[in-house]
């Protein structure tokens, strides 16, 4: 049962945290027990009865216990059957609760008290580990209750000498936390005037000293991987003037400051000797497309090919279009690959990539085939990388000679966190959106009001605007009864609702041709309505679209509807998205909540990860973590900032006999964990 939590070694044990702490300083006899105070009580049962009215379904168990001051106290569960079993005559236990009076017997009483089961075996000393302190909850581990785990720390705080601490002492002496083995003693076994409120939100010296550790070594161990990763040859490009003359020939409008920064630090990690491996993260529809273009213009005039990986068939076309407008006024060629492409079209480019002939590639999954070769391809960009696994990435890059990555993401994260989660990958931010965008007004509409949504969309396609009516299936998973609700409600929106308008379908079942007449035909206005799939989540570019309508949005993600309603507001236009709900759970209702508040993409993303848990929030496909104890990347965000503040600054004296110190421990201990971190 150890074995099965992951608790193999003392060391496991030690560092196995308690995840919340009770306060039972408070011990008296029954007979010295005041109504309305809260206290600890240690006595036997004298005897117990299941009863109450309905029994079955209260369940109501009522206790009779005694100590040696010879008063009774009553305690009662509600659902009391879990403690039948264990709460025979002359049990020895230890209550806790807030003390009441039982008006019918005069007692004493506790309802739902905390209680321990105290073995006969039991010494004085032993019961004195479990009450009469600020004691330690442990997570049982199938049989093995929090109390077992409180005797076995005990007795390995008291009979194993503490690991030497790891820690540099220079290190330790700033962030002014205690030493390893005070801490693990302290946090096991809080002092006797521990701040309980302290230990309970994890800030306490004891805890946060070994979220520190966690956190340090982590950060050094990914310093290390990414200086490795760094030390390669890549390819060095130069940005020369003709370049430059390119950009700004191609830049159909100013970009923001936040654009041309990143473009800096992207140019600059450029030119280095070493491969790039760059996320740009950005908030829907702050640019990041074009931020791309312009590093394709540097590849490109350095000789080398680019590929644009893209995780729909609809982006993929978007890019093709978008590339091609900017980048054919330059001269250069721009190819489209993807898998409905007709098998000769497929060839032609397949040839001409190969040849040399096409210096810009963009394409969905086709475009990591096997069979696909480059000339020499020297940038690789994928967009919307959240959509993508590690492998799909490493699979891109292994079309061409060290190529240089940057991967694009609209989810956008602290930073810190970002360079943690994203492990080697260098991150570039653009936290700022193109001038003159209004922010999204959203509203949330329940279901039985939704013909006032379509009047009001009527209104505004009435007023020259677009909208979209989206329903909730994802591609991967569509159902033909899913479908069948899209199609349905396309009919019954283009007959019933709006019978004056033209009314457009999308999702992703539909043939190729369809698809892309379908995206056609909204793009130039022939379609006022798109009721649409989740296909038209990520990229989709229409800027007369003022209106996002989703349909039982509670059905959603968090994330999800932000990227939805990042495809209004993209124009000069006042846009609105509205989210229709049935009946809302009350994770839902927050989900909506924080949408209806807030437009801005960090704070959203961070939002997602406190509702999901950081774990399934990077889900399978990136979750890079290595089994992190108890620290919490949200939680604890800002341990983390400190944590990696540190780690390079140690780095960065690596000559140091510290920083080799830290190695050597990282390379004894940390291997398995920080080898687990993967390769961005
Ligand atoms: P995202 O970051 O979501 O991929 P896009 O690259 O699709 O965003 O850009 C969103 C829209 O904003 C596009 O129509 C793009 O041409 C436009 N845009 C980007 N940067 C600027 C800018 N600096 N000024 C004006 N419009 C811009
Ligand atoms: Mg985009």
């Amino acid at each position: 049962m150890l074995a099965a939590k992951g608790l193999l070694t003392i060391s496991d044990l030690l560092y196995y945290a308690p995840f919340r702490y009770e306060d039972r300083r408070n011990v008296k006899t029954i007979g010295m027990l005041a109504p309305g105070e809260k206290a600890a009580v240690i006595a036997r049962v004298v005897s117990g009865k299941m009863s109450g009215f309905k029994r079955k379904a209260l369940g109501l168990f009522e206790v009779i216990f005694r100590d040696e001051s010879g008063k009774d106290l009553l305690a009662r569960w509600f659902h009391g059957e879990r403690y039948v079993d264990s709460l025979t005559p002359d049990t020895r236990v230890a209550l806790f609760g807030k003390v009441e009076l039982d008006r019918s017997s005069g007692n004493r009483m506790m309802i739902q008290p905390e209680i321990e089961v105290l073995s006969d075996g039991d010494d004085e000393g032993d019961s004195a580990l479990h009450s009469g302190r600020v004691v330690a909850v442990y997570e049982a581990a199938g049989r093995i209750t929090t109390r077992v785990f409180r005797s076995l720390l005990n007795r390995i705080l008291d009979e194993v000498e503490m690991p030497d601490d790891p820690l540099p002492e220079s290190v330790r002496k700033r962030v002014g936390l205690p030493e390893l083995g005070a801490a693990l003693l302290e946090v096991h076994h809080p002092a006797a005037d521990a701040e309980v409120g302290l230990l309970n939100e994890f800030r306490h010296p004891a805890q946060v000293r070994l979220i520190f550790d966690e956190f340090f070594w982590l950060e050094c161990g990914l310093a290390l991987k990414k200086n490795k990763a760094r030390a390669a040859t890549g390819i060095s490009f130069s940005v020369t003037a003709s370049a430059r003359e390119k950009i700004k020939a191609m830049l159909p409008f100013k970009p923001t400051a936040a654009q041309r920064r990143v473009v800096q630090e992207i140019a600059d990690q450029m030119k280095r000797p070493h491969p790039m491996n760059r996320l740009l993260q950005g908030d829907v529809g702050s640019g990041k497309t074009i931020v791309a273009a312009q590093a394709a213009v540097i590849a490109i005039e350095n000789g080398f090919q680019v590929a644009v990986l893209a995780p729909t068939e609809i982006l993929a076309a978007q890019h093709f279009a978008y590339f091609r407008k900017l980048l054919e006024k330059l001269g250069y060629q721009v190819g489209l690959l993807t898998g409905s492409l007709a098998a000769r079209e497929k060839t032609r480019v397949k040839k001409q990539l190969a040849a040399g002939e096409v210096q810009v590639a963009v394409g969905t999954h086709a475009l990591i085939q096997e069979d696909v070769k480059f000339h020499n391809l020297g940038l690789a960009i994928v967009d919307e990388q959240h959509r993508f696994g590690v492998r799909q990435r490493l699979e891109l890059m292994r079309k061409g000679e060290q190529p240089d990555v940057l991967v694009m993401t609209a989810t956008p994260i602290p930073r810190t966190l970002a360079l943690t989660i994203y492990g080697d990958l260098d991150v570039s931010t653009i936290d700022e959106l193109p001038p003159g965008r209004k922010p999204i007004a959203t509203k949330h509409v329940p279901d039985s009001r939704v013909e006032g949504v379509y009047s009001f969309l009527a209104q505004e396609v009435n007023a020259g605007r677009q909208a979209y009516v989206v329903y909730p299936i994802v591609e991967e998973t569509e159902t033909s009864a899913d479908i069948k609700a899209a199609e349905q409600m396309y009919l019954h929106l283009q007959e019933k609702v709006f019978p004056k308008f033209k009314v457009g379908l999308l999702h992703g079942r539909m043939a190729t041709e369809e698809k892309e007449r379908s995206m056609r035909e909204f793009q130039a206005g022939q379609t006022q309505i798109l009721v649409a799939t989740t296909v038209i989540e990520v990229g989709v570019d229409v800027p007369n679209a003022s209106v996002m309508v989703i349909e039982h949005a509670e059905r959603f993600g968090l994330a999800q509807i932000h990227q939805l309603r990042g495809r209004v507001g993209r124009g000069a236009h006042q846009s609105y998205c509205v989210l229709v709900t049935g009946k809302l759970s009350q994770i839902a209702a927050e989900r909506i909540r924080t949408l209806v508040d807030s437009n801005d993409g960090f704070h959203i993303a961070e939002m997602d990860m406190k509702l999901r848990g950081p774990g399934e929030f990077f889900g399978t496909k990136q979750s890079g973590i290595p089994g992190l104890r108890l620290a919490d990347l949200i939680r604890d965000s800002d341990v983390l900032e400190m944590a990696r503040a540190e780690a390079l600054a140690l780095l960065e004296g690596r000559d140091a006999e510290e920083w080799k110190a830290v190695v050597r421990y990282i390379q004894e201990h940390w291997q398995r964990r920080y080898g687990l971190v993967q390769v961005g």
